[in-house]
Parts: C-alpha cells; structure tokens; sequence
C-alpha cells in the first residue's frame, strides 16, 4: 500500500476513509482527498492504536488498519466508496479466505491484461449466471454484486436465509455465477485509479477528444480502446452497426462505438466463451440506470421469461418494459436470448446520471436482493 499523507489524492485514499468511518473516526465525506479531517481522523486512530502520531499512513498505520479492512473484524466489501479493479481483486481475495467455500475463477483477460474473475456460488446442478460492469460508468453494480455474494457467504455460514431462502440449501441446489465487473479498464478509468501519464489514458483521452458532447471520463462507457463491449455480440451485429453509425458512432468511442466486427475485443470474447463452456439456465446483465427491467427480445424469449420478469418486478419495485425490440441489437442478453431461447434480463439499476453516486447504494441493493436470489430459484 501506498503511503498516504495530507494532499494524498485518489482510491486509497477513500479506503482509508471509508476504514477510519467503519471505526468511528471519520465523519467527512469520502471524497479520496486527504485533508485537515482525514488527517484528524488518522491522528485519532494513531493514538486509539497506540503508534506514532504523525497523520502519516504509512506500513505500520495501515498494518494496524488491515484487520479492519480484509474481514478480520466486520464486512470486507465497503460500500460507500468508489470501486476500482484493485479494491475488488483486494475483496475477492480477502473474501477467498474468509469463506473456503467459495469458489472464485477467469474468464479471461482485458485489454490491458487484468483478469476477469468470476465467483461461484453453490455446488447445485442447475446454472445461473449474473454480470455487472460492462459499461465503465456503471460500475455501481460491481459493488451490488460484490456484497450479494460476501452477504451469501455470511448466511452461508450462519446457516440463514437471504429474501427468505436457506442458503445452504440455495448452495447444494443451485451454482450461481458471477462476474462482477466484465470492464475494469473502463472502470479503473472512470473511477480515477488509472495514471493519466499511462498510453492507455492518454488513448482514452485521444478517443473521448473526438466526442466532445460526451464527459470525460465520466460518460465512458467503452473498453479501453473505445468499443462497446454490449454492441459486440452475434445477433444482428449489423443492424447495430447501422443505428450506431447513423448515430454518428463510427471509430472509437466513450460509447456506442460496435468495434470493427462481432467479438473482436477480448473481454466480450471471453464473455462470450464463458457462456459456451457453461450451461447458464438463466442470465442477468446488470447495468445502470432506469429502475427497469428488459427481458424481450424480438420475441424469442422463451413463454416463462415473463413470469419469472413479473415476480422480479414485484421485489424490486421496477418497471418490466414490453418493447419486443428496443432499437438495439448486439447486447451480450440479446445474444443469450437468440441463441438459447433462454430468460435473460437487463436489469437497469438507479436513477440519475451515470455514473450513480455511490450515496445509492443502500437502496439499489435493497431493490435488487430479491431478483439476486430470485435469479436462481425461479429457473
Ligand atoms: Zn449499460
């Protein structure tokens, strides 16, 4: 960890914050600027710890922060702070070793080399898949997805129920997999944890330079390298590719853009093959914002998309749209629901702006824990 120090900037320093409120410490915003309260804060958890005050976080402060932050004592995902590849690769570990019974793989690998891990949930025959983060700026739904399974794992153990079902008979019927955030490039972007000095950002930048009616980088929605990782799928690539460009989307992009053919980027590619390997009886794509749920798809759905879509709007209070076609093709659910008339929801978490402030989680995930479970058995 790095060492943080009054004018600090950035994800560590929100950790930091978002630790030293779990203890009491910190009343201020966390804002990932290391000012006079954060340093206050540090001065009080140095003395309550008996170190060396000096409002320095340096090895032995976040030593003594550790227990408080990988699980040791309390929750693991924090859910008050943005989220970034390295917080939930830290999460996923941490959680790893709290919970042996979990159990945690790749799809594969992002542009810029990161993997892409999946958690399974359960040991049951009967498959589900649910995936967060393919769009950069709605990484709120990381964090949702991430403590729906450190909430599991916690039932799990004490052997209850989450929206009324036993865990562990959910875990010896049903394997649940998750994959919560398919983009950590866009992510690590549009959260700020990625160095403006890297070619990476300045690429971004580069891109986002050409679409100046698109915030940067908070309108991202792209990889990388500017392709749409939900317009990149085989079910009607083509007429995606005629809205989108008719749109104005016709290189790279924050978003929108199709890429220059069906899978040609590897995230999608590894999405894609995950899904080949397995046999998900049911998806859910989770994506931000609307309070809506899409589950039609040029009526191809199978006859019991809608009734499972109905119960999944009676628990979260959302909308269950009944457009057959939306006008956009070329979705990973899209492709789902073509290839194995299968239910696949798009599930529209929040309302406002992308990205959602993280202020809206309580309720998202509030809204969404019964369609968590809900996923896995009502197929
Ligand atoms: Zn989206």
């Amino acid at each position: 960890m790095d060492i943080l120090r009054y004018g600090s900037r950035g994800i560590l320093v929100e950790l930091l914050q978002s630790t030293l409120k779990k203890l009491g410490f910190y009343n201020g915003t966390v804002d990932g600027i290391f000012g006079a309260n954060t340093r206050d804060a540090v001065y009080t958890f140095q003395r309550e710890f008996g170190i060396d005050i000096d409002g320095v976080v340096g090895p032995i402060t976040w030593k003594k922060l550790m227990p408080y932050i990988n699980g040791t004592v309390g929750n693991i995902v924090p859910t008050n702070m943005s989220y970034s590849y390295r917080i939930m690769i830290m999460n996923i570990n941490d959680l790893k070793r709290k919970y042996d019974f979990l159990s945690v793989g790749s799809l594969g690998s992002s542009v810029l080399g990161k993997e892409l891990p999946y958690i399974r949930l359960g040991i049951g025959p009967s498959q589900v898949f649910y995936s967060g983060s393919i769009h950069a700026n709605e990484w709120i739904n990381s964090v949702v997805l991430m403590k729906f399974i450190e909430d599991y794992a916690i039932q799990y153990e004490q052997n209850g129920s989450l929206y009324g079902k036993n865990i562990r008979e959910l875990y010896n019927e049903k394997s649940i997999y998750i994959a919560p955030m398919i983009n950590p490039d866009g992510v690590d972007l549009v959260v700020d944890d990625m160095s403006k000095m890297s070619n990476a950002y300045k690429n971004a930048r580069l891109i986002a330079s050409n679409y100046p009616m698109i915030s940067f980088p908070s309108g991202w929605k792209a990889n990388i390298l500017g392709v749409d990782l939900n317009l990149q799928f085989p079910a009607n690539w083509v007429l995606a590719r005629e809205n989108k460009y008719a749109q104005g989307f016709i290189r790279p992009a924050p978003r929108d853009f199709v890429g220059y053919g069906p899978l040609t980027e590897p995230e999608a590619l590894a999405l894609y093959n995950f899904t080949l390997a397995n046999n998900f009886k049911l998806i859910l794509a989770y994506h931000s914002q609307g309070e809506v749920i899409f589950w039609r798809y040029l009526n191809l759905e199978p006859e019991e998309a809608r009734k499972i879509g109905e119960e999944f709007a009676k628990s979260s209070g959302y909308i269950l749209d009944e457009n057959v076609d939306t006008g956009s093709y070329a979705g990973y659910r899209d492709w789902f629901i073509q290839d194995y008339r299968r239910p696949g929801y798009t599930i529209e978490t929040g309302l406002g702006i992308n990205p959602l402030p993280i202020s809206q989680f309580d309720k998202i995930y509030q809204d969404n824990i019964g369609i968590l479970i809900q996923g896995a058995t009502l197929v």
